[in-house]
C-alpha cells in the first residue's frame, strides 16, 4: 500500500490548482449571479485539458485516468464552491468517457473534438418526469428504428446543461427503450443533439444553486437520429448508464472534498481572528470540537473517494476489479461526500455569525450547490444505500425486480 502521490499527479494538481485559483475563484460570485460560465474560463479549461479529460487524445482529450480526473475535480471544487464549474467538468468527464468508449467513430469524430475544445456541450439524459430513481419503471422514452435512422419519442427532465447545449451545440447521451418488454435489458443509449433540432423542445428550471450551469428538460417528438448515433450495442444502454453513474459519483465525491476543504480553510481563518468574550473563537472547545469532527470526516471521505478512483483505474487498466466493486466504492463515496460537505459548510456559516448569512462569503453558494448532490444529481442517497445493500446482501434482496 502506498498513499503518496506520483510526481505526475503532484504536477497535475499544482497546474490545475494554479489555474483554478487564479482564473476561476475570483469569478465565482459573478458566475452565480450571471448564471453563466464566462467563455474565457471555458477556453482556459479546454487549453488545460479539463473538458472531457477522460476522452482519448485522438479526439482532443487528455486520456486521464480516474485518480488524475479526481485530482482535477477536487481542485475545481476548491476554487468554485458553488459547484457550477465542477458539475460541468464531471458531467463531461464521466459521460464523455462513456461516449468515447462505446460511441461509433463517426459520431465521436463529429462531437468529441468540439466537446474537448469547449465548442460543444456533452450531457446525460436519463431522468424522466415520472421518476429518476426507478428509471426502469418510470421511463417512457422510446426509440424505434425506421430504415437507416432512429425515431425518438419521450421526455427527459431535470437534465443539466440545457442552456449550454442550446447555446454551444453538442449532445446529451439519452436513454430510451428499444425493447419495452425486456425491463432494464431493453434500453439503449443515443447521442441526441438539442440545438437546432426541430423535433426537440427544451424547457428550463429555476434551481436553488450551482447557478452557472442550467437544469431543464427536453421532449422529443419523432426526433430523427442517424444510425450512428446509437451508442454501443442495442439494449445495453442501462449497463452503460450504470457505468457512467459510478464514474460521475466518484467525481462528485472529489468535488465535495475540494469544496469542503475550501470552506473549512475559510472557517479556520475566521475563528483564528474573530474574537468573542476577549478571545479568538478558535480557543473555545465549542468551536474546536466540531472543527476536528469535520476535518476527520473530510479526510475519511477523501480516502474513500481516492480508493474508489483507484479501484476504477485498476478495473479499466488491469481488470482487477469488477463493475460491482466500482459501483459499491462509488456509492459509498457519494453517500458520504455531499453530506459531510453540507455539514462543514453549515458549520462554517455558524462560525461566521451574521456574515455567514450574507453574500459576502461564498459559503451560501456552497450550501445551495452541494445540496443538489444529496437531493439527487447522479442518484439520491437512498439509491446509494440500495446499491450498497445490493452488494452486501445480493440482488435477490433488492426492493424491486
Ligand atoms: C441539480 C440536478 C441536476 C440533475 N442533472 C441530471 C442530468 O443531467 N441528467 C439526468 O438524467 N438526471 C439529472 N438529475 C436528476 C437526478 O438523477 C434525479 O433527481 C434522481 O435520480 C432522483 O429522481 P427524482 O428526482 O425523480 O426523485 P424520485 O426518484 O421520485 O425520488 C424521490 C425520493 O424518494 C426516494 N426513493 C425513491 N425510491 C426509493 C426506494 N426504493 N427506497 C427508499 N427511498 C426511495 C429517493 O431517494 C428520493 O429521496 C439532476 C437532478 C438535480 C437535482
Amino acid at each position: 500500500m502506498d498513499f503518496s502521490w506520483t510526481e505526475e499527479q503532484e504536477i497535475w494538481r499544482r497546474t490545475v490548482k494554479d489555474f483554478a485559483q487564479k482564473k476561476i475563484k475570483p469569478h465565482v460570485r459573478e458566475i452565480d449571479s450571471d448564471k453563466k460560465i464566462p467563455d474565457e474560463i471555458i477556453k482556459g479549461m479546454a487549453n488545460l485539458g479539463l473538458l472531457a479529460p477522460t476522452v482519448s487524445k485522438e479526439y482532443g482529450g487528455a486520456d486521464l485516468d480516474w485518480t488524475m480526473a479526481c485530482i482535477a475535480a477536487e481542485e475545481l471544487g476548491r476554487a468554485d464552491i458553488s459547484l457550477a464549474i465542477p458539475v460541468l467538468y464531471l458531467v463531461e468527464a464521466a459521460w464523455g468517457f462513456i461516449f468515447n468508449r462505446y460511441g461509433t467513430s463517426e459520431a465521436k469524430k463529429e462531437y468529441l473534438p468540439k466537446v474537448t475544445s469547449g465548442d460543444n456541450f456533452l450531457g446525460i439524459a436519463v431522468t424522466e418526469p415520472e421518476g429518476g430513481s426507478d428509471i426502469v419503471g418510470a421511463a417512457k422514452t422510446k426509440a424505434v428504428k425506421k430504415g437507416d435512422h432512429w425515431l425518438l419519442n419521450g421526455e427527459k427532465m431535470f437534465i443539466s446543461g440545457i442552456t449550454e447545449s442550446n447555446r454551444w451545440g453538442g449532445i446529451h447521451l439519452t436513454l430510451a427503450r428499444t425493447d419495452p418488454s425486456a425491463g432494464h435489458k431493453g434500453f439503449s443509449f443515443f447521442a441526441v443533439p438539442l440545438k437546432n433540432n426541430s423535433n426537440v423542445e427544451t424547457t428550463l428550471l429555476e434551481d436553488m444553486g450551482r447557478m452557472g450551469i442550467s437544469t431543464g428538460g427536453f421532449s422529443m417528438d419523432n426526433a430523427e437520429l442517424p444510425e450512428n448515433h446509437l451508442i454501443g450495442e442495442i439494449n445495453k444502454g442501462f449497463y452503460y448508464a450504470m457505468e457512467g453513474f459510478s464514474a460521475a459519483r466518484v467525481l462528485i465525491g472529489a468535488t465535495c472534498v475540494g469544496a469542503s476543504e475550501a470552506a473549512l480553510e475559510l472557517g479556520i481563518d475566521h475563528i483564528k481572528t474573530r474574537k468573542s468574550f476577549g478571545r479568538p473563537l478558535g480557543t473555545f472547545e465549542g468551536i474546536q470540537f466540531p472543527l476536528t469532527e469535520h476535518y476527520a470526516n473530510i479526510e475519511s471521505v477523501k480516502l474513500l473517494n481516492y480508493r474508489a478512483a483507484w479501484t476504477m483505474d485498476k478495473m479499466y487498466k488491469e481488470r482487477k476489479f469488477s463493475h460491482h466493486d466500482v459501483a459499491l466504492a462509488a456509492a459509498m463515496s457519494k453517500l458520504r461526500a455531499p453530506v459531510y460537505a453540507f455539514a462543514v459548510m453549515n458549520e462554517v456559516a455558524d462560525w461566521l455569525g451574521a456574515t455567514g448569512y450574507t453574500k459576502e462569503y461564498p459559503i451560501e453558494m456552497g450550501i445551495r450547490g452541494v445540496r443538489s448532490y444529496s437531493i439527487g444529481a447522479e442518484g439520491t442517497m437512498n439509491i446509494m444505500r440500495i446499491i450498497i445493500a445490493r452488494e452486501l446482501l445480493g440482488k435477490e434482496f433488492l426492493p424491486y425486480k
